[in-house]
């Protein structure tokens, strides 16, 4: 490789996900002058959405993909959110070979806003039973931080974001700033009064959502508007009606003049200046030419998402770190973890037949975990939160493409209530659990393959089994019929909320990162996506990585004469 092209910033981000979308605004509106790569193509906000305004009856396969295109999507075409209409926002397979020493799907969204374009939404804070798990239950290593010293920072991205809530005033899951809430179906709430009566500490809420039911100055701000409920959102939103870089963040960083964002540029690797003891900048593969290019920065967020952030930092070897970046403890690339979505359960239920839902609503109700809180009460270790839904089928549209879906959407025969509930399990972070560099073997831009080897283990089948026990006996309090346990089966990856590798801790000989996400052997580098988390939790990750991030840029800015 050549060679080419060298340039110098005060910040460099690596990855504009939902994460690197943070530390660029930030570092941005504090005065840095910052470099954002990606390795995957621009996306504009609203002129590259091209299916968000197409009705389902548009859409020239109804939806599905065609088996030829399926192909080149492999891993992705697994994901629940891969459909004609959001394929191309998924990464194609051989766009980067890695290696399964046990089955994984990695699943990636490699462009200009990464999967903050086709994310979920849901964004509950994590409270204090959440950092103090490894501690109380004797795994990993303790968190160096507690709830209390992210609350203020959780508040931040919060009103920057919109975060559409309720507070519900509970303790497993405290409560943010919070825009109008949305509302629970009538079987929803049906089903928590019934559950809340038997289990005082089970409680079915509305998910938290960054979804914009209310627009304020903040959000206009950057060109956002109000939610219009079309929950269209993994097709890239018109309005910036839900939370993503390309809508919020990346705005609002090239609002303040200071932010240069470079797409097509695969991170691979960052240098390590032997005299300086720190790192120095990036080298860069141009993914268009495939030439070597490097740029120079006193600060470095590494935000490429868990997987690949280990990958480039254990690529990034020098004299002085020969098995990657900062990683004399030989832990980095070690206890990742995931969230278990192997659970779900199915019902129908007759009753509320005069009522039907109208329009649409982006979320869906939550239910914080409720197993092993106060106490260890089950022979598995830390517990699940689990999703639900509950609306009335449509009867008449199934395998109906064109003009003929068009009119039974028009006329829909409704059916009975269908009663959906998914599990989100906390994994335990193991040493076993591991990404490693396989040198021998490139991808096709000449970078190492990574060597993936992550799995289930005892504690998750036990975890599966109670979820479905607890739930068939609430779906029968209820009256639910038809219960239908189901295991998914969902390979780990697939889940979406991959975590750990270069975790978080008090002390160098165990962890990567001090409390401010600084590496502790290279003190100019910060890492703040998923591969920082010590421990998974049940929440939804996104949030607490953007509270993490905008702290630690925070420290950076106050630190940064000793950087
Ligand atoms: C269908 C779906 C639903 C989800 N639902 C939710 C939810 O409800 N709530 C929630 O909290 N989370 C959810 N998630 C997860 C959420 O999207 C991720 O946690 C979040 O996007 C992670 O942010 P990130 O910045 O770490 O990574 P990403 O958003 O994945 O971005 C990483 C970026 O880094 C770039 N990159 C990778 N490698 C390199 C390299 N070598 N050089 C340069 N750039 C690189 C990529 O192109 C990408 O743009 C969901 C995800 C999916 C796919
Ligand atoms: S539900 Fe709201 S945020 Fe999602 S696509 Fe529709 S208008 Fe946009």
């Amino acid at each position: 490789m050549n060679l080419k092209n060298t340039y110098s910033f005060d910040a460099i981000v690596i990855g504009s996900g939902i994460s690197g979308g943070w530390a660029a605004k930030e570092l941005t509106e504090k005065g840095l002058k910052t470099l954002l790569l990606d390795r995957g193509r621009d996306v504009k906000h609203v002129t590259d959405y091209p299916t968000t305004l197409l009705n389902p009856w548009e859409l020239p396969h109804g939806g599905q993909v065609p088996l030829e295109l399926k192909k080149e999507y492999k891993t992705g075409s697994k994901n629940y959110i891969f459909s004609e209409a959001t394929s191309h926002f998924l990464t194609k397979d051989e766009e980067q070979a890695y290696i399964q020493d046990k089955p994984y799907d990695w699943i990636r969204a490699y462009q200009v806003g990464g999967r903050s374009l086709l994310w979920g939404r849901h964004t509950q804070r994590w409270s204090d039973f959440d950092f103090t798990g490894p501690a109380r239950d004797g795994f990993a290593v303790d968190w160096p931080i507690r709830y209390k010293d992210l609350a203020p920072w959780y508040s931040y991205v919060e009103k920057f974001v919109g975060i559409s809530g309720n507070k519900d005033g509970l303790e497993t899951l405290p409560d943010g700033e919070f825009i109008k809430p949305y509302e629970l179906s009538c079987v929803e709430n049906h089903f928590g009064q019934i559950v809340h009566n038997k289990f005082p500490n089970r409680h079915v809420i509305i998910a938290r959502t960054a979804n914009l039911s209310q627009a304020t100055k903040i959000h206009t701000s950057v060109g956002r508007s109000q939610c219009q409920n079309r929950n269209l959102c993994e097709r890239g939103c018109p309005y910036g009606g839900y939370f993503s870089s390309n809508s919020a963040t990346i705005p609002a960083a090239f609002q303040t003049g200071n932010l240069t964002l470079k797409s097509h540029s695969i991170v691979h690797s960052i240098i390590y200046d032997e005299k300086k003891n720190k790192a120095s900048g990036v080298r860069v593969v141009n993914a268009l030419t495939h030439e070597m290019e490097e740029y120079y920065a006193s600060v470095i967020f590494v935000n490429a998402s868990p997987l690949a952030s280990n990958l480039i930092l254990l690529n990034s070897t020098s004299n002085r770190f020969p098995n990657g970046l900062g990683n004399d403890s030989g832990l980095l690339g070690t206890h990742m973890a995931f969230h278990s979505y192997r659970g779900r359960i199915t019902a129908e239920y007759d009753g509320f037949l005069d009522v039907k839902t109208s329009g649409k609503r982006p979320t869906s109700a939550y239910i914080p975990r409720f197993r092993n809180v106060y106490q260890q009460e089950t022979d598995f270790l830390r517990g699940y939160a689990s999703n639900l839904s509950a609306n009335r089928v449509f009867e008449n549209t199934k395998g109906l493409v064109g003009d003929s879906l068009k009119n039974a959407l028009l006329n829909p025969k409704l059916g009975l209530w269908h009663i959906n509930v998914g599990m989100m399990g906390e994994t335990i972070p193991k040493e076993t659990s591991t990404v490693q560099l396989d040198r021998n073997l490139k991808d096709k831009y000449g970078l190492p393959q990574l060597r993936v080897s992550i799995g289930y283990d005892e504690n998750d089948e036990k975890m599966l089994q109670d979820f479905h026990q607890q739930f068939k006996e609430m779906y029968e309090l209820a009256g639910f019929k038809n219960i239908t346990p189901i295991d998914t089966k969902r390979l780990p990856g697939n889940e979406n909320h991959e975590m750990g590798g270069v975790r978080m801790g008090k002390d160098p000989k165990t962890s990567l990162l001090n409390a401010f996400n600084q590496m502790h052997l290279c003190k100019n580098v910060f890492v703040t996506d998923g591969s920082c988390m010590t421990s998974t939790s049940t929440q939804n990750p996104s949030l607490t990585y953007m509270a993490l991030t905008a702290r630690a840029v925070d420290y950076a800015i106050k630190e940064k004469k000793n950087l």
